[in-house]
């Protein structure tokens, strides 16, 4: 079996260069099938859009904006999109297939993670968004149902249908309330430190089970966020490395956030961190 996926120009794939497989998952505007690539024998995940969909909602802008961001990335924990192609009704996306699911179904079945697996995710993602940054690209909707896992455990950052390429502030509402910063609940002009934000919600999501603000309604929600009303329940697993991290990301003053560079270097992270991004179930 061929290890490299043979990449081809736009509009030259069509269906006929895939057996389809089982049905991974079913998302907001299509299915995704396992495939495999009929010459290579190279395994993808086939993600398949209704136009009419994408008409409906008027998200051509937002698709082919996702699509071409992604496209563009190359590193080991954002997952890949080898390309595109069309029919008159469909558009399917080849996507590198991550075995392992949802982040999100990991943590549901547990409860909640280790600090060896929390801080391997964190420093995975990390380094995924220093990369991303450097490219000019805010992710900005980074949840665990956007985290998917490779066969050895590997986290891999998936959809970028809220992703922006671009180096100046930024205006637009979006995302989940949960996972925003207060900059972005607010509406105010935000920047990358959105995403340092929201790995300190992850990171107490990955170690708590469910997010720091997480409350009854969206207002309430909204008024934990803008308080920054941040509490750690006394669960004797979660160390005081990890508690502090947390609270140096979940900071109001975006400038103030513990930066990206500095989340690698933090003791939490040193310790609890495998440093090859494998993570064994
Ligand atoms: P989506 O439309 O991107 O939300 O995908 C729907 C579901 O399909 C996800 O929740 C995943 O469980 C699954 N899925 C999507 N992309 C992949 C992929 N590249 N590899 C494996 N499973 C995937």
């Amino acid at each position: 079996m061929s290890s490299q996926f043979q990449e081809k120009p736009e509009r030259r794939w069509s269906l006929q260069d895939f057996e389809i497989g089982k049905p991974l998952g079913k998302g907001k505007f299509g299915r995704v099938y396992v495939a495999r690539e009929v010459k290579s024998k190279y395994v993808v995940a086939l993600k398949v859009i209704f136009k009419e969909q994408i008409e409906k909602y008027r998200l051509h802008h937002q698709l082919r904006r996702e699509m071409e961001i992604q496209a563009s990335l190359r590193h080991p924990n954002v997952l890949r999109l080898y390309g595109w192609f069309h029919d008159a009704e469909r558009i399917f996306l080849i996507l590198e297939y991550a075995y392992g699911g949802e982040l999100y179904g990991e943590l549901r079945k547990t409860g909640h993670l280790s600090e060896n697996q929390a801080a391997t995710y964190i420093a995975s993602l990390t380094q995924a968004l220093a990369y991303c940054h450097e490219k000019h690209v805010i992710h900005r909707d980074i949840k665990p149902e956007n985290l998917l896992l490779d066969h050895e455990g590997r986290l891999k950052i998936a959809d970028f249908g809220w992703s922006v390429q671009s180096s100046s502030k930024r205006h637009t509402m979006c995302g989940t309330l949960d996972y925003l910063a207060p900059e972005m609940v607010e509406n105010k002009a935000h920047d990358y430190a959105v995403d340092n934000w929201t790995l300190g919600i992850l990171c107490y999501e990955f170690l708590y089970g469910a997010p720091p603000f997480e409350a009854e309604s969206q207002r309430d929600t909204f008024k934990r966020i803008m308080k920054v009303d941040l509490s750690f329940p006394s669960t004797p697993h979660v160390s005081a490395e990890a508690r502090n991290l947390i609270s140096l990301l979940l900071v109001k003053d975006s400038s103030k956030r513990l930066s990206l560079q500095k989340i690698m270097e933090h003791p939490w992270i040193i310790e609890n961190a495998n440093p090859t991004g494998t993570c064994k179930k």
